[in-house]
C-alpha cells in the first residue's frame, strides 16, 4: 500500500447516488478543495428509490436527497454539483450516459477523476454492490479511457482531454491510501447530512466514518485515510 499525495488543479468525482461521494471520498475531496482545487461532483441518479421504508414517496425522497446533497457539497467546499437525474435503478452504461460524461470531462478538464470501482460486486458475503454503482463505474471508466481523450469519440462534445489519473473507491484492490487526517471532521459532517439514507443517529454514523478511515489509514501509518485503486493514464 502506497501513501499517495496529490494536489490536483481540478478534480471530478462521478458517483451514482447523492451520498456516495461523501461516504467514499469526502475526506480527499474536502482536502483538495481546501487547497484550491476546483472539485466537481457529478451525481448520476436522482436518489428517488433510496429507501427501505414503505411510506416513502419517490418524488419527495428525490427532493430531500437533492437538498441533502447541496448541503453536503457546501460542507466539503466543492466548486459545483452536477446532477444527471437518472431514476435510481435505471442507470445504464449506454452511449447517452457516456456522451454526457465525456462532455463534462472535456468541459471541466480534470487532472483526476474519482469514482466507483465497477469490478467489485460482492463484499464480505453480506453485501451486493448496487447496480447503479456498477453501471456508473463502468460508464465513468469508458468515458475517461479512452473516449474523452480521443477526438473521434463524441466530436460534438468538445476538445479531447486526457485525464491523468483515476482513483476508484469501493474496491477490492486498493493500492494507495490518501491521508485525510486534516479533513476527517469535515467528511463526517458531510456524511451525516444524508440523514434520509443513514438515519438520525449522528453519533453512531460519525463513529462508523472515523472507524473506517482509521482502518484505511493504518497501512500507511496515518490517523485517518481513504483507500483507492489508482490508475495512472498515459498515452
Ligand atoms: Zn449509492
Amino acid at each position: 500500500m502506497r501513501n499517495l499525495r496529490l494536489q490536483p488543479r481540478c478534480a471530478m468525482a462521478v458517483y451514482a447516488h447523492p451520498d456516495d461521494a461523501d461516504v467514499a471520498a469526502g475526506g480527499v475531496l474536502a482536502q483538495w478543495a481546501s487547497e484550491g482545487c476546483a472539485v466537481h461532483v457529478v451525481v448520476v441518479c436522482d436518489g428517488s428509490k433510496g429507501s427501505h421504508g414503505t411510506q416513502t414517496d419517490a418524488g419527495s425522497l428525490r427532493d430531500v436527497r437533492r437538498s441533502e446533497l447541496v448541503l453536503a457539497a457546501k460542507v466539503l467546499g466543492v466548486e459545483s454539483v452536477i446532477t444527471l437525474d437518472r431514476p435510481d435503478g435505471e442507470v445504464d452504461n449506454d452511449v447517452a450516459l457516456r456522451g454526457e460524461l465525456v462532455g463534462l470531462i472535456r468541459r471541466l478538464r480534470p487532472d483526476v477523476v474519482v469514482g466507483h470501482d465497477p469490478t467489485a460486486t460482492f463484499f464480505g458475503g453480506v453485501y451486493v454492490n448496487h447496480r447503479d454503482h456498477r453501471e456508473t463505474g463502468w460508464a465513468m471508466l469508458d468515458a475517461v479511457a479512452p473516449a474523452a481523450a480521443m477526438p473521434l469519440y463524441f466530436p460534438e462534445r468538445g476538445a479531447a482531454h486526457q485525464v491523468g489519473r483515476l482513483l476508484l473507491s469501493g474496491t477490492h484492490e486498493p493500492d494507495v491510501v490518501i491521508d485525510v487526517s486534516r479533513t476527517i471532521d469535515v467528511k463526517a459532517t458531510a456524511v451525516v447530512t444524508h440523514a434520509s439514507q443513514l438515519g438520525d443517529d449522528t453519533e453512531a454514523i460519525r463513529e462508523v466514518v472515523y472507524g473506517r478511515a482509521e482502518q484505511s489509514g493504518r497501512p500507511i501509518g496515518v490517523a485517518y485515510g481513504e483507500a483507492f485503486r489508482s490508475v495512472e493514464l498515459t498515452f
